[in-house]
């Protein structure tokens, strides 16, 4: 097989790095065939033992191990960096999510002389502000978010990224960028710092084996409002398009589903996959958070992974209960598609059919129970 693209995924067992590795590999992928190396630090999960890639365990916090393990893969024409540190505050995200990101440029820049171009995903907390932030911001107004507004002035590690993407591809002659800024992200990762499908069905998971109704642990405002997600494969296949048309090259752009939906809706989807009774909004002085309800609760998952032989699993890495509770806290904020429609993306999911299809795909692939 002749190949005719080298990605690297950097993140490649997270929530859109899992999607880049299963759909680069595919036969009629643009660009490919691709040949394709991942990293991530844990060793390789069995999930994805048989995915065709090079698995590559390094930690790109780490400057030198970095430089060592990566700036040897030589062939390498595109990158798609796809992971990220979640420090106890924004000042320090943007220091270590910065090195983290120079670590990998520095090793790969200077050393694959076919590099072409670089794919960054941020988020749209680019027009929001950190989860710190959340709530306190007048940026919602602006909503829906186009990707050409001002920046916000509160510190974002996502500036800093982009900055240094900007700086460092001047290096090299004729080398391209994107930035792709997705929403809520539904995926398959048990790996990820922030997947809100696979915590969803842990939570629902502990419901049906504690015989409790599925109560939302939400606010009302997040319960009745719009909101709009992005599928991990629709993220991949925009990361995609723009490594092989012109039209995207040195841009930002939102990536989203193309509709909106509302958490009631899908409250009621949620409880019908797992077979237990919707327990729906709560009263505001009942109302308990996720990580409140689920923090004694490691013991249960333990006997449930056990019970119906699930891949071992701990509570703490498949339930992102802090990400739940800051999405389902807040009313959902919209972006826009515009841009990526006008430069040539057509891509778009069904945001129920997204949401079935990947509880489907974690019930599937053992890591909650059918
Ligand atoms: P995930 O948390 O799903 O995955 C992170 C990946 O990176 C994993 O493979 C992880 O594996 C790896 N990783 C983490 N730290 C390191 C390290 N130091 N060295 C090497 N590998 C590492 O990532 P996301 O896709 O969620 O995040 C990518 C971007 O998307 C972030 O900027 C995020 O804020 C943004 N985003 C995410 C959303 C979501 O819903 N998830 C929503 C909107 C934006 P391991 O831990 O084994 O190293």
């Amino acid at each position: 097989l002749k190949y005719k693209g080298f990605a690297l995924i950097v993140g490649v067992t997270g929530i859109v790095g899992n999607s880049l590795a299963e759909i680069l590999p595919l036969h009629d992928t643009p660009g490919g065939p691709w040949k394709v190396y991942g990293v991530a630090r844990r060793p390789r999960p069995p999930w994805n033992a048989d995915y065709p890639m090079e698995y590559i365990q390094c930690d790109i916090r780490e400057e030198e191990q970095t430089l060592k393990q990566l700036s040897n893969l030589q062939d390498l024409t595109h990158v798609f960096y796809v992971t990220w540190a979640n420090c106890s505050n924004e000042q320090q995200n943007c220091e270590i999510n910065g090195q983290m990101f120079k670590n990998v440029l520095n090793a790969v820049i200077p050393n694959c002389p076919n590099l072409q171009h670089i794919c960054l995903q941020t988020g749209r907390n680019h027009y929001i502000g950190p989860f710190d932030d959340w709530g306190t911001l007048n940026a919602v107004q602006d909503a829906p978010f186009c990707e050409d507004l001002p920046r916000i002035e509160n510190p974002n590690f996502y500036y800093t990224l982009e900055d240094i993407l900007i700086k460092e591809v001047t290096k090299k002659e004729g080398l391209t960028w994107s930035v792709h800024r997705p929403g809520v992200i539904f995926g398959f990762s048990p790996c990820s710092m922030m997947n809100i499908v696979g915590s969803l069905c842990v939570y629902a998971a502990i419901c049906g084996h504690e015989g409790e109704p599925l109560r939302f642990p939400g606010t009302r405002q997040a319960w009745e409002s719009y909101h709009s997600a992005s599928d991990a494969d629709l993220i991949a296949e925009h990361h995609i398009w723009a490594t092989v048309d012109e039209y995207a090259k040195n841009e930002a752009f939102n990536i989203s589903n193309g509709d909106v939906f509302k958490w009631k809706h899908f409250w009621k989807v949620l409880a019908e996959q797992f077979g237990v009774e919707n327990g729906g909004l709560q009263e505001e002085g009942e109302r308990r958070s996720l990580s409140d309800m689920m923090k004694d609760k490691g013991a249960v998952w333990d006997a449930i992974v056990s019970e119906k032989e699930l891949l071992p699993t701990k509570l703490e890495e498949v339930g992102g209960w802090w990400f739940v509770d800051v999405v389902l806290g807040n009313e959902g904020m919209l972006d826009l598609m515009n841009k990526s429609k006008e430069h040539g993306f057509l891509g778009f999911r069904n945001s129920k059919s997204s949401f079935v299809s990947w509880i489907d795909k974690i019930k599937c692939s053992k890591i909650v129970p059918l």
